[in-house]
């Protein structure tokens, strides 16, 4: 029997209708009495290719199995973190006002509307105001994990200046975002040498857009072309899918529907492997009679290159 219908049989018996479901398979408190804060930054090099979708989903779902987890938003020319999560209207306080004293640290975190457990930190609401330090970023991540935060996913700026720099200062770890793209592999590929220059050797990849359509006609690389070319473990696969465009716009991730599309599959299993929940790659491509059987023609060989 394959994988994801293994899986699918087992939420099934949970009673619930969607292929995986966070909630369902939430965290027990105990085990969570002595855990160690990560802080992780989900970084790229090429702006565009899926940064702050990855940090809204990904938290999201690690938020909904138990974890209490921080968002930070440390893109602030192009900031839209707090659009994708729906938060927009409530950020009153950002990092700049708590490091000039103007407010305390839970004022400036602001708690989802969904999930108490994850909230989002913007660094600044204009760019003029702008002159967070590396140190700040060290301290601000320190008081997050003190103030019982279990994960702190820091959203890169694209480039590799100076909020690049500051954006990885406090990370150790990280999630390489990039599309099949050469551009974009060229760029994750100079990032992950800068990570280790830095110091960050726990690095994961993340393939997002993949098309099968266009990989079955060696039109787009597959994913395992490249995870070889960039020679880092494969954190997951995110097929191009328009919900995507839709969560974004209606301001709610795509882990949140009840019923999930393939991206928001996708997105949740890189949560659950991100946690150490799950250590295998759903085989999209077998042959399944359930709910997915209307994508299965465009998916069949996004994770088999
Ligand atoms: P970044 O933070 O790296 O600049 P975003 O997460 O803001 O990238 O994504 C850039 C654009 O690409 C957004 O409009 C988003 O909706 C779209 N996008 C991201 N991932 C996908 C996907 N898997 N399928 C379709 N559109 C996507
Ligand atoms: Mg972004």
């Amino acid at each position: 029997m394959s994988r994801l219908r293994q899986f699918s049989k087992q939420n099934k018996r949970r009673g619930c209708n969607t292929v995986c479901s966070a909630a369902s398979d939430s965290i027990r408190p105990e085990t969570l009495d002595n855990f160690t804060p990560r802080t992780i930054v989900v970084t790229s090099g090429k702006g565009g290719v899926g940064k702050t979708t990855t940090t809204a989903n990904i938290g999201m779902s690690i938020a909904r199995l138990g974890y209490r987890v921080a968002l930070i938003d440390s893109d602030i020319g192009l900031r839209n973190l707090d659009l994708l999560l729906g938060l927009e209207n409530r950020i009153l306080y950002t990092a700049m006002d708590v490091i000039e004293g103007q407010c305390r640290l839970d004022q400036a975190l602001i708690k989802d509307k969904r999930w108490k457990n994850l909230a989002l930190l913007s660094i600044s609401k204009n760019r003029q105001k702008y002159n967070v330090t590396q140190k700040h970023m060290e301290q601000l991540v320190q008081s997050i994990a003190e103030a019982g935060y279990h994960f702190i996913l820091i959203d890169c700026p694209a480039g590799i200046d100076v909020g690049f720099i500051h954006a990885i200062g406090p990370a150790q770890e990280a999630i390489i975002v990039t599309t099949p793209e050469i551009t974009a592999i060229r760029d994750a590929d100079r990032v992950a040498g800068l990570l280790e220059a830095k110091g960050i050797y726990q690095v994961k990849l993340l393939v997002n857009r993949v098309r099968a359509d266009m990989v079955q006609t060696n039109d787009m690389m597959s994913v395992r072309d490249v995870q070889e070319m960039l020679g880092i473990p494969l954190l997951g696969a995110i097929p191009e899918d328009t919900q995507v465009i839709i969560s974004t716009n209606r301001g709610e991730p795509l882990v949140l529907k009840k019923k999930l599309s393939l991206s928001g599959i996708a997105f949740e299993n890189s949560a659950r492997r991100l946690i150490g929940k799950q250590d295998y790659f759903l085989d999209l491509s077998a042959p399944y009679r359930g709910f997915l059987q209307r994508v299965q023609d465009r998916v069949h060989d996004v994770f088999r290159g």
